[in-house]
């Protein structure tokens, strides 16, 4: 366990009680729950079966095994859990499966379907923003663990109101459609950990020893679920750092690092102050914003590193010089710094704020790859394809049975759907389940029955061959049977596209071909996890992302573009005083940086088709202006350093002509 400093060395060996590491930006903590895992299992202290370690992305967990498979040899590292509260969540839903009143093969269902359901409980002719407003408050009030009663006791407003009332019939629709949304993940194991001791001992018993990394953005149902699989033992090893709480939007509750100190209160508190990512000025440059907010526990973090780079301050016109300046700039640094361009990184406030980066590096060659674009699980075919899988996999499942149907398009109209799904009603069957049923099939007009027992018929054949392939041969035959690929080829107008379309399923079946055990239907579960930061395993490209999406990462150099008050600070934020998030919002752009930082921001912008000037971010200015070097503020030195940029560019052009 070379290479670490005594406060990590100490974090890592100790065993004897909760543990929990608190601690800025760069100190090491993510190294410490890695070393740990190793430690844990190469001194034999535990099995790696009885390990869990529990990170903010799929992502991030792929990583960390991949680390820990470094360090620990041979088999020694089988069946390690290393998974997000949500897959972890989905783990123990298909192991108790049956005392959460779900049958093998359930489904999880996305942001679409549970909209869907919203919408055909809630009044008719809502609009999609007061749908999304229902839906927030009934996940709101799943997180806090409310049950339907309880939230309609603890509703405040009319529609809060009527969220509590829609959240009952919202969660028996889900029972109907042998489904789960992302929410219950958490929070079907914590009802049933809840009320059977005998379960969360037999559970404790499996998890052995819990280690959890970003323990600053844990929601309320997370941390119960956490303190469920400690137990009062406290087997565990919590890291996180309440200056890079940035999830408060999706119930994070930073708190919860306090709150551990009250419930365990033997808990042993190590702090990590040497930052070992960022050079001097970036990181004095972090500590002096975050300093700004309030702090219970104030920690100054240190670097050995020198002094390095200055923090540069662009003034730009607009969204499109500033993105031309940041891509002649990586451009520059590659060459003469010879950094790869996967060391880059850009970040932002808003997904929006890519399209002119995306032009200008298009412009200049430069490889790149943007997280969270549209997504490969939000591609219509790919959707597609899953539908056909929750189907074979869940009879019940109506979302599902909808998409299949209409893709391709058979003989099944709108009406006969409506009528199906009345008469299933009525015999409550899933619609799967009702288009089966000869007798239902008999009040349907005759070519409506025949396109519906067309669909069965190859769903019938599917489920049969579904025994003797593997979930990837599975999604291969499916994709032809299901006229999926005739339908793709029909609805493409050139060849390319078709191979674009057609290599995101052979890429669904090749993920599954990759993934670890289960059938189809869990797999298909699993996929429905991962978010769109999760996907993609970008080359040496320059990254594109959202702040939100960079927290745990490092570059050699990071662009913070759109450093303009209205937005960072956003504008919504300021108007209801949560400065101290988008502080730290800040503070985690900047912590990204290893050794160049710029921090950009605009004259003006277009809005509606009209212009409206803007103001540098207010959080500027509390940067230390000595470690800033603006644009501006040195004629000299930007002369000087305009030339090297010139000169540099003109050699590259020549030669072009002189290989
Ligand atoms: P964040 O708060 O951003 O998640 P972190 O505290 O998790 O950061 P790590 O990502 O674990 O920090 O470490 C930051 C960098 O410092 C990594 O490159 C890591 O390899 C390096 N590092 C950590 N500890 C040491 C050490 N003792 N010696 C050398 N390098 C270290
Ligand atoms: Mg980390």
């Amino acid at each position: 366990m070379s290479g670490l400093n005594a406060p990590q060395k100490l974090a890592v060996e100790y065993v004897d009680g909760p543990l929990l590491v608190l601690a800025g930006a760069g100190s090491g903590k993510t190294k410490v729950i890695t070393e740990k895992i190793a430690h844990l299992i190469a001194t034999g202290r535990h099995e790696a079966k009885h390990v869990a370690a529990i990170t903010f992305t799929n992502k991030a967990a792929r990583e960390m095994r991949e680390r820990v498979a470094r360090r620990v040899k041979g088999d020694k590292a089988e069946g390690l859990t290393i998974s997000t509260f949500h897959s972890l969540g989905l783990k123990f839903l298909q192991i108790e499966h049956e005392r959460a009143q779900l049958r093998r093969g359930f489904s999880i269902f996305d942001s679409d379907d549970q909209l869907a359901i919203v919408k055909d409980l809630a009044p008719a002719g809502l609009k999609n923003d007061a749908l999304y407003a229902l839906h927030n408050l009934i996940s709101a009030a799943k997180n806090n663990g409310l049950s339907p009663e309880q939230a309609a006791e603890a509703a405040r407003s009319l529609r809060e109101r009527e969220a509590a009332g829609l959240y009952a019939r919202y969660q028996a629709r889900l029972q109907a459609f042998n489904a789960v949304d992302f929410d219950d993940l958490i929070r079907l194991p914590l009802l049933l950990l809840d009320a059977d001791a005998e379960l969360a001992a037999g559970w404790r018993e499996r998890i052995r020893y819990l280690l959890v990394d970003e323990c600053q953005d844990t929601n309320g149902a997370q941390y119960r679920l956490l303190k469920h699989l400690a137990g009062t033992r406290g087997a565990m090893t919590c890291v996180g750092d309440d200056d890079q709480s940035i999830y408060a939007w999706r119930g994070a509750n930073p708190e919860n690092l306090d709150q551990l100190a009250q419930d365990y209160p033997r808990i042993k508190v190590v702090m990590l102050e040497q930052n070992y990512r960022c050079s001097g000025r970036i990181l004095r440059s972090a500590n002096a914003l975050i300093a700004k907010n309030a702090h219970a526990h104030p920690k100054q973090l240190w670097s050995q590193h020198g002094d390095g780079e200055p923090v540069r301050v662009w003034a730009c016109k607009n969204n499109e010089h500033e993105a031309e300046r940041v891509a002649a700039e990586i451009h520059y640094l590659a060459q003469a710094k010879e950094i790869l361009w996967g060391e880059f990184a850009v970040l932002f406030r808003g997904n929006h704020q890519s399209r002119p980066l995306e032009k200008a590096l298009q412009l200049l060659r430069i490889p790149y790859h943007l997280t969270g674009g549209t997504a490969f699980l939000d591609r219509g075919e790919v959707k597609d394809a899953l539908s056909w899988l929750r189907v074979l996999a869940n009879p019940d499942d109506d979302a599902a049975f909808l998409r299949a149907i209409a893709s391709p398009k058979r003989e099944v109209g709108a009406t006969t759907l409506e009528k199906l799904a009345g008469l299933a009603q009525q015999a409550q069957l899933s619609l799967s389940k009702a288009a089966e049923n000869i007798s239902l099939l008999k009040q349907l007009t005759p070519r409506a029955a025949n396109g519906l027992n067309e669909f069965t018929g190859i769903i019938h054949r599917l489920r049969d061959a579904s025994e003797r392939l593997t979930p990837a041969e599975l999604t291969r035959k499916l994709v032809e049977q299901s006229g999926l690929l005739a339908m793709i080829r029909a609805q493409c107008k050139d060849e390319a596209s078709y191979l674009r379309r057609k290599e995101n399923l052979d890429e669904l079946a090749l993920w599954f071909e990759n993934a670890r055990g289960g059938g189809a239907g869990e797999l298909a579960a699993q996929l429905a996890l991962l978010t769109n930061a999760d996907r993609g395993e970008p080359g040496n490209q320059v990254r594109l992302m959202s702040l939100h999406a960079a927290k745990g990462l490092e570059f050699a150099a990071v662009f913070v573009i759109g450093c303009d008050d209205g937005n960072l600070p956003h504008s919504a934020s300021i108007e209801e005083g949560r400065l101290e998030e988008e502080r730290r919002l800040m503070y985690v752009g900047i912590t990204r940086a290893k050794a160049h930082l710029y921090l950009s921001h605009n004259a003006e912008t277009k809005r509606w088709g009209s212009v409206e000037h803007l103001l540098p971010s207010r959080f500027l200015d509390e940067l230390p202006a000595g470690d800033l070097l603006r644009d501006g503020s040195d004629p000299e030195r930007e002369s000087a350093e305009k030339k090297i940029r010139g000169r540099a560019s003109i050699k590259e052009i020549a030669s072009l002509f002189d290989p």
